[in-house]
């Protein structure tokens, strides 16, 4: 996927703010961060999306859940924190390299609906 930016930042071409990696995955902080704490977590493998996700995909899938808790806390996201994956067009996915947002740092809404609309 040579014109994904995803991947070019995966492979260093491209500067982020990297806060963790390693060689399945990389976390870096978004670019336009919507709280105090809100950074991207990825493979360095491109899938599409969530929906492009495959069984072979499966250990590194819960092996970046289980990253978040880890990554969450380093950034100082002790009282907790919200994980979104935008999965297509229909889900609010605008870069198709799947990536889990990790955010936090201030209080967020308990409210679905506030989170579910433009
Ligand atoms: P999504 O809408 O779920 O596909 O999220 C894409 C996210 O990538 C958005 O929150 C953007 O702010 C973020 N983003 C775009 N370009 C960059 C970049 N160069 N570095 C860090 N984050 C970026
Ligand atoms: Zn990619």
């Amino acid at each position: 996927m040579s014109d994904c930016l995803f991947c070019k930042i995966a492979a260093g071409e491209i500067p982020a703010k990297v806060i963790f990696e390693d060689e399945d995955v990389i976390a870096f902080h978004d670019i336009h961060p919507v709280a105090p704490v809100h950074f991207l977590l990825l493979p360095k493998v491109h899938i599409d999306s969530l929906a492009h996700a495959t069984a072979q995909h499966q250990a590194l899938l819960g092996k970046m859940m289980l990253l978040t808790s880890k990554l969450a806390a380093e950034q100082g996201l002790s009282d907790g924190y919200r994980t979104i994956i935008n999965t297509g067009h229909g889900g609010g996915q605008t870069f198709f390299h799947l990536h889990i947002h990790i955010i936090g740092g201030k209080p967020l809404s308990t409210n679905i609906s506030e989170i579910s609309t433009q």
